[in-house]
């Protein structure tokens, strides 16, 4: 647009009523966070530079969809977008992701969010799982050092939704989940940060030691309450252990092998979750990605991390 016609335009604001005001600042609003959105999708497309469907970095542009750029695979010809193989593609309102990325950022209810954002609560409930569907794979690969280890448990929920999500593991017996009406989860952490967390079936030694095994290096220590299925595990693995049982009053050993960083992890995510009014066990593991991406970014108050995480 020429310069003299632009002029005219921003003149023109004082002219409107504070309706008309209202108005088009939403629209620049929606306008602004779109191309946010786009250029945030685009960012992470020439990052990874490979086609979603053979991996190959032959790509050429061809034309628009969606109001995104397409391309077409020079190697397995098939074409994509910046969104093709996320969990965000094929979500509609790309203008309103912005500021469902910040509902998150401010740890949000999917009732609060669908407010704020103005869209229906079913589509937050949609929405809310997609953003969060990367997080719960997000987990550090590998943990050095002095390795903390606990387990917690939480109530089993069946909130929103008919029946049990059930694992598909197969088993002898009774599923322990159902029996106890608890969900076991054994959570992970370095003194650098470094996280992360299983949800278990079973609670029994071989569960743990399936989750954990390869996980810590050699040189670490792994510290952990009296629970033998660490003890085994450390043994497995050839990694020194430290148990620190409270009952004995050895909270600390030696000064520097305890628990109480893990422990302040599993009491802050306690206290988090009393907001959403109970998490359904189905969900259980997108909330703890999204806890733990709390717990591990410096920036987890910044929405386009947010957005940047739920795209991979
Ligand atoms: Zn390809």
């Amino acid at each position: 647009m020429v310069r003299y016609q632009f002029s005219k335009i921003v003149r023109a604001i004082n002219d409107l009523t504070r309706h008309q005001q209202n108005h088009l600042f939403d629209e620049l609003k929606s306008t602004l966070h779109h191309n946010k959105v786009v250029q945030t999708l685009e960012e992470r497309l020439e990052k990874t530079n490979q086609c979603p469907h053979c991996e190959s970095s032959s790509f050429s542009r061809w034309g628009q969809a969606h109001q995104l750029q397409r391309y077409r695979c020079q190697h397995c010809k098939k074409t994509f977008n910046a969104l093709t193989g996320s969990p965000l593609a094929k979500l509609r309102n790309k203008e309103k992701w912005l500021d469902y990325a910040q509902c998150l950022s401010q740890n949000q209810s999917i009732r609060e969010a669908a407010k704020s954002c103005s869209i229906d609560k079913t589509t937050s409930f949609r929405w809310r799982h997609r953003f969060l569907e990367n997080s719960s794979q997000a987990k550090s690969p590998e943990f050095s050092g002095i390795v903390e280890v606990d387990e917690t448990f939480f109530a089993v929920s069946e909130k929103g939704s008919r029946t049990l999500s059930r694992s598909a593991r197969q088993r002898g017996g009774v599923d322990k989940r159902e029996r106890d009406q608890r969900v076991p989860v054994v959570i992970l952490r370095d003194r650098t940060g470094a996280m992360a967390d299983f949800v278990l079936n079973y609670n029994e030694k071989e569960e743990i030691h399936d989750c954990l095994l390869g996980l810590i290096r050699r040189e670490s220590v792994l510290c952990s309450d009296g629970n033998e299925a660490y003890r085994s595990l450390a043994e497995k693995e050839n990694i020194p252990h430290q148990p620190v049982i409270a009952k004995a009053k050895r909270r600390v050993v030696d000064d520097i092998f305890h628990i109480q960083n893990v422990n302040g992890v599993i009491q802050r995510l306690k206290n988090w979750l009393v907001r959403f009014n109970g998490v359904a066990t189905r969900y259980l593991e997108s909330y703890l990605g999204w806890r733990r991406f709390i717990e591990s970014k410096d920036h987890a108050k910044d929405p386009i991390a947010y957005l940047q995480a739920a795209i991979g």
